[in-house]
């Protein structure tokens, strides 16, 4: 049994209200319907028992991203009102502070991590990608260990441990310990979506199995 996908493992601190004007969201949606197109984020009957998966932020100030809502994963668009502003976080005490029209994605404080190491990471996608997970090996890809479970203290640990070594990026890694778990960042969604299309080919490449979608 794998573990159930987006149970909120942190203390969120959510203010809920005041929703984004659309076009602040315009970008990070329009490549957030991309990477749901190509099966690296949504919702499927036959994908983690019909949970949302995958999630992807933009930095928007210096310690402020934002991020798609928790449980956002079926439609192929979103309303601004879908997004939160991830205001503050804590990552030693698991506390995280947030404001939106939806709560934010559980796989905040990944997110947050990555965000931490370097200020001209300017974008974070986390897909669900069985093909490049279950290539880690053959495409020699960084990764966290897989007794790290996602959502954990321990893994925001490990994935700037992971960040510090790869820099500002574009640069891509998987979880081994959170099922299809990848994470791709950079200076802009060009080069992450990019970086995490280009693996999903090697992956496919390599006789790995196209994502159901
Ligand atoms: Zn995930």
């Amino acid at each position: 049994m794998h573990e159930q996908e987006g149970v909120i493992k942190f203390q969120l601190n959510f203010q809920p209200g005041a929703v984004f004007p659309a076009a602040q969201i315009r970008e990070i949606n329009a490549w957030r319907t991309l990477l749901h197109q190509l099966g690296m984020l949504g919702q499927h009957p036959k994908r983690y028992d019909n949970y949302g998966f995958g999630n992807l932020s933009q930095r928007s100030g210096p310690a402020e991203f934002i991020i798609s809502g928790t449980q956002t994963g079926g439609p192929e668009q979103l309303r601004a009102a879908d997004y939160a502003l991830v205001t503050q976080v804590d990552i030693q005490q698991n506390q995280l502070w947030a404001c939106g029209g939806t709560a934010p994605s559980s796989e905040s404080m990944t997110h947050a991590a990555v965000y931490q190491v370097d200020p001209r990471i300017g974008v974070v996608v986390h897909a669900h990608c069985p093909a490049i997970w279950q290539q880690t090996a053959a495409l020699q890809l960084p990764h966290t260990a897989a007794d790290i479970p996602y959502g954990t203290v321990e893994m925001a640990l490990a994935v700037q441990q992971l960040v510090r070594r790869q820099g500002e990026g574009p640069a891509l890694f998987t979880m081994l310990g959170h099922e299809d778990g990848v994470v791709s960042y950079g200076h802009c969604f060009s080069e992450a979506v990019s970086l995490v299309s280009q693996y999903y080919a090697k992956a496919l490449a390599l006789g790995a199995q196209p994502n159901l979608r």
